[in-house]
């Protein structure tokens, strides 16, 4: 049932993508608002804090929040035009239940009679794991919260995980493994105290703009900084030190690091014999990774491995943060522990301008992966294999132990089960698989063997049109709640505008399924402020501990950090003060990393590596930022990044069609040559569906321990395609009228097709400085 009842076009004519614009003069024009909201920007971990001016129950506009410490009113495109996605013409305004022919506007009675009585067939049937649910690291805490709850209560399936399965995983694995605890170690405020920072795997300026800016300040307090990416991006362009790493090859970088530090004695002992466990064994890892070796392996200079290893080891302070590009790996995990490793060898954690901290990608990227909607996971963080937490969740929803479903499938892991036809019925909410998991191909066909599938989405997703009921839920704008940011502080979304015409709010949605199936006496919120007192009592002394936040005092501090066990609690700002770690012993775990290859690496068929991420302008999927002309404007359609010695080889130009293959699919896309990757490795972004989704040739093998596929490295061909440019099928279907899912009136007007392409793209963005860091790898590459 889950096949598709139309053609793209036919989607897209319907549902959109369409571009929402500002109005003629800017958004200013809007007249005086109503009201302003302060709240946060809906899409990265940074979550900087905004005013929504809203005019007739309509988010028209913005203004910026000066007084919130995190951004200080700074936003970038993203922020500045995230009030578009309001008052949308793709906005879905009422529940859609398929028909023979597409899909009709039902009421809610309807639509979700048909999604309980699927639930109560497919779990009679098959069994309650048949059954599964996806989350999404964009919900609020509140709604993780209530989905793992409603999993395990109200379904009772083992089966839910979320799409941080793709995000930060890895991290969060790494963290806990050598922490103790799943957290940024400091608050940002601490970068610029730093004299050396090193940024690994982190597209900073186009993934985290704002953060840019605490990097620059401790540059202009003196900070060194190292940047470590295969690609020269805008915050490596500013950068004293950067190191290309050949795709892959991280944690024999940081090994090799590391062994200098060993060598010339720059470690702390003190901190080391007093505050850690088991440095013996990194110590006698690392020592075969002289700068020669790791050279060999990373495709870095010696020189510069030593040259790094010199500016760590001098300075006084020092912060490694790191975010996908280390993390989306077979080996994501060891990759983060090789940093953990570096950062605890040298003592340089917890205090002022020393630490160490994952970058969150997803606005919730923190809470998203805290509250207990991962398979393996309770509420406060608990572990879902552990007994006593079993036990202390069990009493606490007034459930029998062994009525608790045991871990259930990754989010990868439960689309092989669904193609295996182990999982019959899916229900997701904010969650687009089939932009976002590798391998495209086999995440559709999966969906297309669902026996159900139901989605709760405010606009029609890639993976939504699969559905056979897509339920209309919220926007962020429009419901409370709360989020943490990627320092772990945590803040307060407030409830600009009440979802348009039949659109409901997501958690209501659950908790009403919930009491169709019988179990609305477990869920019986009727704010989503229950939820988060409900949640933060449940999390009292588990690892992740939100006992002591309330609203209130979210709101009189612009934040509350976590762990904050009661409220007489001020938060934990920055954790690991006095060399104090999480683990029972109070110490830190040094992990002895032995580098090993990537699942796949290039050989004669496939010999060059591809690498995936994202544009300053797009977000995630796509479903909010492609549906937002001016981002749109600023890089319409995914292209090729190839360096000039690499595309002379193939004979491709910029502007060419280049055809990527792999061994599991392929694209034809636009070429964009550019000095500012290396030689031996292509990029693509990966924000677009279909035939322009990157995600048609990545790699779907996982990591062992955090389960998250190897986005940022594959091996694929390149070759000049003599097929014309792709016509650009998601601005084509745009229009100047609101789509058949009108809404009464939108005051942007739609750009013409015409008007649109005389919007240039994204130019090269070469640089001296890289030519002459990528120029050594390339003679030492022959
Ligand atoms: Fe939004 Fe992130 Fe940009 Fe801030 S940096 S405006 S949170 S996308």
């Amino acid at each position: 049932m889950a096949l598709l009842p139309f053609s793209e076009e036919t989607f897209i004519d319907r549902y959109g993508p369409h571009l929402n614009y500002e109005p003629v003069g800017g958004w200013q024009v809007s007249g005086t608002p109503d009201r302003l909201v302060k709240t946060h920007c809906c899409f990265c971990g940074v979550q900087c804090g905004i005013q929504l001016k809203v005019r007739d129950e309509k988010v028209v506009g913005f203004e910026p929040w000066a007084d919130f410490p995190v951004n200080q009113g700074k936003l970038c495109p993203k922020g500045v035009k995230r009030y578009l996605q309001n008052n949308h013409p793709d906005r879905l305004l009422a529940p859609l239940v398929r028909t023979h022919d597409g899909f009709r506007a039902a009421e809610w009675d309807e639509a979700l009679t048909k999604v309980v009585d699927n639930i109560r067939r497919i779990q009679q049937t098959y069994g309650k794991d048949a059954f599964a649910l996806l989350g999404g690291a964009s919900l609020t805490n509140e709604k993780a919260y209530l989905m793992g709850k409603f999993a395990r209560v109200g379904l009772g399936t083992a089966n839910i995980d979320y799409n941080g399965r793709l995000c930060m995983v890895s991290a969060g694995a790494g963290n806990k493994m050598a922490f103790g605890i799943d957290r940024a170690a400091n608050p940002w405020s601490d970068i610029p105290l730093a004299k050396c920072i090193i940024v690994t795997g982190s597209n900073v300026g186009e993934c985290f703009p704002i953060l840019t800016d605490y990097l620059w300040r401790a540059r202009d307090n003196g900070a060194k900084l190292i940047v470590i990416d295969p690609r020269m991006t805008p915050i490596a362009r500013t950068s004293d030190l950067f190191l290309p790493v050949r795709p892959g090859r991280d944690s024999a970088l940081m090994n090799g690091i590391l062994h200098v530090l060993v060598e010339r004695d720059w470690i702390d002992h003190e901190f080391i014999a007093a505050h850690t466990v088991d440095f013996d064994k990194v110590r006698e890892a690392v020592a075969t990774y002289t700068p020669r070796h790791t050279a060999e392996i990373t495709g870095v200079p010696a020189a510069n491995i030593i040259k790094a290893a010199e500016v760590w080891g001098e300075a006084q302070t020092s912060m490694l943060l790191h975010a996908r590009g280390i993390e989306h790996h077979t080996k994501g995990v060891e990759n983060v522990l090789s940093c953990i490793n570096l950062v605890l060898a040298t003592g340089r954690i917890g205090r002022p301008g020393c630490g160490y901290g994952t970058i969150t990608g997803q606005g919730n990227g923190q809470g998203g992966r805290e509250h207990g909607q991962r398979c393996n996971q309770l509420p406060g963080g608990r572990d879902i294999e552990n007994p006593r937490h079993r036990q202390e969740i069990a009493t606490f929803w007034g459930i029998e132990e062994k009525d608790l479903p045991q871990k259930g499938l990754t989010a990868v892991e439960l689309f092989d089960a669904i193609n295996e036809g182990k999982i019959k019925g899916l229900l997701s909410i904010s969650f687009n698989p089939m932009v976002s998991l590798p391998h495209a191909a086999l995440t559709r066909s999966a969906l297309e063997k669902l026996e159900f599938y139901a989605a709760i989405e405010p606009f029609m997703s890639e993976t939504a049109r699969h559905a056979d009921v897509v339920l209309a839920g919220s926007l962020q704008e429009e419901d409370e709640g709360t989020v943490t940011n990627g320092e772990g502080r945590v803040i307060r979304l407030r409830r600009s505008v009440n979802p348009p015409a039949n659109a409901r709010v997501d958690w209501q949605i659950i908790v009403e399924i919930a009491r169709r199936l019988g179990k609305g006496a477990f869920f019986p919120y009727a704010r989503a402020e229950d939820m988060f007192s409900e949640l933060s009592r449940a999390s009292a002394g588990g690892p992740v501990d939100y006992a002591g936040i309330t609203y209130e005092r979210i709101e009189e501090n612009k934040g509350v950090f976590w762990p904050c066990p009661n409220t007489k609690h001020p938060g934990t700002p920055r954790l690991f003060e006095g060399g104090k770690f999480m683990h029972p012993d109070g110490k830190a775990r040094f992990h002895a990393i032995q580098y090993r290859p990537p699942a796949e690496d290039v050989d004669a068929d496939y010999p060059i590596f591809m690498t995936s991420g994202r544009v300053v302008s797009q977000y995630l999927s796509g479903t909010q930022t492609r549906r937002i002309g001016p981002l749109v404007d600023q890089y319409p359609t995914p292209q090729v990044e190839i360096h000039p010695i690499l595309a002379h080889k193939l004979g491709i130009k910029s502007g060419d069609t280049v055809h990527v293959e792999s061994r599991r699919g392929e694209l034809t896309l636009p070429a964009l040559v550019v000095k500012t990757i290396r030689p031996d490795t292509i990029f693509i972004p990966y924000h677009w569906p279909g035939d322009r989704s990157a995600n048609r040739v990545t790699n779907r093998a996982l990591d062992p321990i955090s389960k998250i596929p190897e986005f940022k490295v594959c091996a694929v061909r390149v070759s000049k395609s003599t097929v014309a440019p792709r016509v650009d099928v998601i601005a084509s279907g745009a229009r100047q009228s609101p789509s058949t899912n009108e809404i009464a009136s939108s005051p942007e007007p739609v750009l013409s097709v015409a008007q649109r392409s005389r919007r240039a793209p994204r130019n090269d963005r070469s640089l001296p400085l890289l030519r002459r860091a990528i120029g050594h790898v390339t003679e030492r590459r022959g």
